[in-house]
């Protein structure tokens, strides 16, 4: 009889670490792309209750008996699919009764070929990787003896009158009995907003204890770090910290990320990696971003710092243009394989936009500096306050360097396309957060992000995305009367993190949704008063699955304003330097990259790209993991070169 895999429901927790197993085993026990992860078993949810579906390898399989090439074929135990044969013809896609076959093109071809469990032919392991790596051991690889088993075990209920005995989820229950989340300590509003210390203070060694020891360890390789864009060893070093070892812990961050302790604070874990706990809709989600925090903020207080003893010095030479996640990542892995990188930032401090655009409520400038100073010591030279292609040219980066990294973000503005936007009151939000920042952080004020005193007065931020929220509550701090957010959409549909909506409130700022800005109203002088808003309705869904605005006729009205900041987002800005030396870019402006099959190399072979720039404005942990494989792809090319000579 046919092997096969059969699923407890009773058992799964919906913590898909069968689906990561599957793609992970079917990938050389390497991280699949996110565009090439392709389970071959799924969990599916149905009112709160899971189950992994996979291929049932059916005695005369229809799929098999369907296939016009014979691509699939009942071998003794199970069955199989040929690849190579496959013409993708999705007649067995239509016979399988249970769903358990998926057409898959992979990235860049366009034919795509049918995919289905094979109960893993290949693996050494002798067991399929999804019942080896299930944490309640829902899944049972079934067959002839293992069929008639579970029959005489269910006639012998049946007969005794407990026909569901043994069904009881006995293992998902004991796993799952968790404390529930507490997470960081956040300072009061009251308090907090009378300054820019940081809100969230970090976890003592008893918090971390707790919240580390409430991970389920659903595997090594679990979802939530399928799920973070750096694959960080989350359940390990998760684990590390229960076990007090602090320090090895650290090592582990560090060897996956660049700014752990920086993630840690500024991810929107919600939707990333602490989004994927199997705890999230239960006892709470690991606080795992305050932990990552605790490791590296606690392992450098013990005087831990990164050991590139090791490491061989290499003879080549690399530029990074732009301090940024993208930069720093890219630099990080230069420097521990042995390349010299020199980096290059117009901003007199490391970080891109953590540092000037980041308010310091969510991330002190502290902890830049103190990554500056580990960086260094890593042997990174930073050459600040100096802008390529005004103070040092592209050319003599590109003679002097083996290759060059673009980490240079995008910063172009966003406008609401709206009459007298350059009227005085009227100010865009990055330059107004750089401004506050500096003066923070203490350095001068830069004529090209001008202060702008809202003490005491009305302060309306147009947008609905972080960058909004950092606005409204910079301008909280900064003494503004009063501070309102007015969003054209519901709030529902707000693009930005939930948690920064809920401090913003805490420190009293008011929303206005459903609100559309028409025009702005000035005064004699013409200083800005107000804007005019006309009220909107949420329509139907789009085609993209998004509901537009839609305007209610006669809804007019002003929104008094002495200061309106606009918080609309960012686009590429023009770097005519650039092209001129045969970078392209696509029609949005952003960098174009993936020229030779490598995916961060751009149209000039010596120059790479990757961050903001390269997929427009995103988050600091894609920057970063962006940069890192382009220093990976990059070494690849260099041991090419020396292998051929060169
Ligand atoms: C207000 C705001 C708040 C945000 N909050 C969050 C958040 O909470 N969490 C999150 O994950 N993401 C957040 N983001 C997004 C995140 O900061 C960015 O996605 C990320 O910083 C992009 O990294 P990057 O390295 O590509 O570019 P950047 O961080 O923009 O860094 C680019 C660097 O290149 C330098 N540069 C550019 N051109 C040159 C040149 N010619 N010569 C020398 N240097 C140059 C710039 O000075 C800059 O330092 C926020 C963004 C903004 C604007
Ligand atoms: S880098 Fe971000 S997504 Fe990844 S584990 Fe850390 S906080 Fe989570």
């Amino acid at each position: 009889m046919n092997k096969f895999i059969v699923a407890n429901a009773q058992e799964c927790i919906n913590c898909h670490v069968c689906e990561v197993a599957c793609a992970v085993a079917h990938h050389h026990e390497q991280w699949p792309e996110k565009t090439a992860f392709y389970p071959r078993i799924r969990v599916l949810t149905q009112q709160g209750k899971s189950v992994a579906l996979t291929c049932r390898h059916c005695n005369d399989a229809p799929c098999v008996t369907s296939c016009p090439v014979a691509a699939l074929t009942l071998t003794q135990d199970a069955v199989k699919l040929d690849e190579a044969l496959c013409i993708g013809c999705k007649n067995c896609v239509l016979a399988c009764p249970f769903g358990a076959i998926e057409m898959v093109a992979p990235e860049g071809e366009e034919n795509a070929l049918a995919q289905k469990c094979d109960l893993c032919a290949d693996s050494a392991a002798g067991q399929p990787a999804c019942v080896a790596g299930c944490p309640t051991q829902a899944l049972t690889l079934m067959d002839g003896a293992g069929l008639r088993a579970l029959r005489q075990q269910r006639q012998r209920a049946t007969a005794s009158g407990r026909y569901d005995a043994g069904r009881t989820p006995l293992r998902s229950a004991r796993l799952l009995a968790r404390a529930a989340r507490k997470g960081a300590t956040k300072v009061p509003a009251e308090a907090r907003k009378t300054h820019f210390g940081e809100i969230y203070q970090g976890l003592d060694a008893q918090q971390a204890a707790f919240e580390s020891e409430r991970c389920l360890y659903c595997a090594s390789k679990a979802w939530c770090n399928w799920t973070c864009p750096l694959h960080n060893a989350i359940p390990d070093f998760v684990r590390l910290v229960s076990e007090g070892r602090v320090q090895e812990a650290a090592e582990l961050c560090n060897s996956s990320s660049s700014l752990p302790e920086i993630c840690g604070r500024v991810c929107p874990q919600d939707r990333l990696c602490e989004g994927a706990c199997t705890l999230k809709d239960r006892s709470g989600a690991v606080s795992i971003g305050n932990l990552e925090r605790y490791i590296t903020d606690t392992a450098l207080e013990q005087g831990w710092r990164p050991d590139l003893s090791g490491v061989t010095p290499r003879r080549e030479r690399v530029a990074v243009v732009g301090a940024g996640p993208a930069g720093l990542g890219c630099a990080d892995i230069l420097a521990r394989h042995g390349v010299q990188v020199d980096v290059f930032d117009s901003h007199p401090e490391i970080g891109g936009l953590l540092t000037f655009g980041i308010p310091p409520f969510k991330l002190d400038k502290q902890v830049l500096s103190q990554r500056r100073d580990i960086f260094s010591a890593m042997g990174i030279n930073f050459h600040l306050s100096c802008e390529v292609g005004r103070d040092i040219g592209f050319d003599a980066l590109l003679a002097g360097y083996d290759a060059v990294f673009l980490g240079v973000g995008t910063y172009g503005l966003m406008h609401a396309g709206l009459e007298h936007e350059d009227a005085p009151g009227v100010v865009q939000a990055l330059p107004f957060l750089i401004a506050s920042t500096r003066r923070v952080m203490g350095l001068e004020d830069d004529a090209r992000y001008p202060w702008i005193d809202v003490a005491g007065k009305n302060v309306v931020v147009l947008g609905g995305g972080d960058t909004a929220m950092d606005c409204v509550r910079t301008s909280v701090r900064r003494g503004a009367a009063s501070v309102t957010c007015a969003y054209r959409r519901d709030e529902a549909s707000m693009p930005g993190s939930k948690k920064e909506v809920v401090n913003a409130r805490e420190e009293g700022v008011e929303f206005a949704f459903n609100v559309q800005p028409q025009f702005i109203e000035r005064n004699r002088k013409g200083h800005v008063t107000g804007i005019g808003m006309v009220r909107t309705r949420m329509g139907e869904p789009g085609a993209d699955g998004r509901r537009r605005p839609q305007i209610i006729e006669g809804s007019e009205f002003i929104l008094a304003a002495d200061v309106l900041i606009m918080a609309f987002g960012f686009k590429p800005h023009p770097m005519p330097w650039l092209r001129q030396h045969g970078v392209s870019f696509d029609d949005w402006g952003l960098i174009e990259t993936g020229a030779h099959g490598i995916s961060t190399r751009t149209s000039n072979p010596k120059v790479y790209a990757g961050g903001d720039a390269v997929h427009g404005a995103d988050l600091v942990v894609t920057a970063m993991a962006a940069g890192r494989q382009a220093a990976r792809e990059m070494i690849a090319q260099f041991d090419v070169a020396q292998a051929s000579g060169g």
